[in-house]
């Protein structure tokens, strides 16, 4: 094997590629950080996630990440369920009930470009890796002993990079998924989500940093954040027949927060956008050399803040794995058992819960209503069932079975 044949092609420099090449770089193993978009705009992204759960917290301190991250983001230890039909608090969860199960008893809010913005300077710092920004990947080959990636460079030059491995943590439009040919199963939800962002305290009226308000008619997720500026973040369903522009209007949208919560004066809107919503795992997380992680491997809806966090997972997991193999300390099967644990995660846990959570705070049957909230209510009143529900959220159940698959 060549020098060039002991490299990790890693494509894509979103929360996932960038984690995952600093779990690798920092074992000693040279990346190559494949980024299509430039350097110099790469940073203006549309904001999307941003709650880092327990579990990916102690993987991020693992990385040198975490200490970055905690003074620009929110401490939140706190969530809470509301029935929006009633204006009533349904139930409180604290992760104090996890505080023996990790040295992280919260999440932190921390916007995913912070991450990014973050771990890209790690990368870029470090001497075994090179980050090609402005750098698509096209596609790929593989034979026995390593992989050959074709890209296409800023100036529209195509050249070939080789490696004994590619990932492809590119998101949902993966090339490495559509190369190896693998089926991307699931569904897309018909609705869309608006995401209002707003500056004004809401927590003035009893909510905190994290907020799930179910309502048969307009369910709402309702996230702080520390910015700048500081704000919140107010999500709700949007009818797929309207047309974008009706929708993100700011008449539309002042309406959608005066009946969310009624004030005398205007709200002052710092952002808005609408995204689509998919519910899809790919068939396969391996094919040879080639290997999926994060977005390019699974999408979900964000309600429950799993996204991000279990394609960070993904991203440890396999770094270790890949670490092994190139040191020599294990075979190309380790790859198989990556997959076994890392999809039985995103079905499992990520799809099964999210379809769960926005199910529940979107139901509109009354009986089925009140019973979910009864299921709540108790749960979050009896410390045994508030820690396993917890320990489900946060995902550090997810990782314990992930761990116990062979
Ligand atoms: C509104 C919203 C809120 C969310 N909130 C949360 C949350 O609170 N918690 C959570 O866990 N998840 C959340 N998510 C999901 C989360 O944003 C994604 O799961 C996460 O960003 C996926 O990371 P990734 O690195 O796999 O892919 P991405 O973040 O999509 O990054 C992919 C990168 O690859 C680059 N790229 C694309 N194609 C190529 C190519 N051909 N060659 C090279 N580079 C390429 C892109 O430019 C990008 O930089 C949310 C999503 C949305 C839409």
């Amino acid at each position: 094997m060549t020098a060039e044949r002991d490299r990790v092609i890693v494509a894509g420099a979103g929360p996932v590629g960038l984690v995952l090449t600093l779990r690798l770089v920092r074992a000693g193993v040279p990346v190559t950080l494949l980024e299509a978009a430039p350097a110099d705009t790469f940073l203006d992204q549309v904001p999307r996630a941003g709650s880092n759960q327990p579990a990916t917290l102690e993987m991020l301190a693992e990385i040198g990440l975490y200490d970055r991250l905690e003074t620009r983001g929110l401490i939140a230890p706190r969530f809470q369920y509301w029935d929006r039909e009633r204006s009533e608090r349904i139930a409180e969860f604290d992760h104090a009930a996890i505080g023996d199960d990790t040295r992280f008893p919260y999440v932190l809010q921390c916007e995913r470009i912070k991450l990014v913005e973050e771990a890209m300077a790690m990368a870029t710092a470090h001497p075994a890796c090179e980050v090609l920004m402005g750098t698509a990947l096209a596609g790929f080959t593989q034979d026995e002993s390593g992989v050959t990636a074709t890209v296409n460079g800023p100036d529209d030059e195509t050249r070939p990079i080789e490696g004994a491995f590619i990932v492809g943590a590119e998101g949902a439009r993966s090339v490495v998924r559509k190369t190896l040919g693998i089926p991307f199963e699931g569904f897309t939800y018909p609705d869309r989500v608006l995401n209002i962002i707003v500056a004004y305290d809401f927590a003035r009226h009893g909510f905190t940093d994290r907020n799930y308000l179910s309502d048969p008619e307009e369910w709402a997720n309702l996230f702080h954040w520390k910015g700048p500026p500081e704000a919140w973040r107010v999500h709700f369903p949007a009818d797929p027949d309207a047309s974008e522009e009706s929708l993100l209007g700011d008449g539309a949208c002042q309406a959608r927060l005066q009946r969310f919560l009624p004030s005398d004066t205007p709200y002052e809107i710092v952002g808005r956008n609408l995204y689509t919503v998919h519910q899809r795992v790919a068939a396969r997380f391996r094919g040879g050399r080639a290997l999926l992680a994060g977005d390019s491997a699974h999408v979900n809806s964000p309600i429950g803040g799993m996204g991000m966090n279990s394609g960070i997972h993904d991203a440890m997991n396999l770094g270790e794995k890949l670490v092994d193999i190139l040191r020599g300390d294990a075979g190309l099967d380790l790859l198989d058992r990556y997959e076994r644990q890392r999809r039985h995660v995103a079905l499992a846990t990520v799809q099964a819960q999210t379809i769960r959570n926005k199910r529940i705070l979107a139901e509109k049957n009354p009986e089925i209503r009140r019973q979910n909230h009864e299921m709540l209510r108790r749960t979050a009143e009896d410390p045994k069932a508030a820690r396993d529900f917890i320990l489900r959220a946060s995902l550090i159940e997810s990782v314990r079975e992930a761990a116990a698959i062979q």
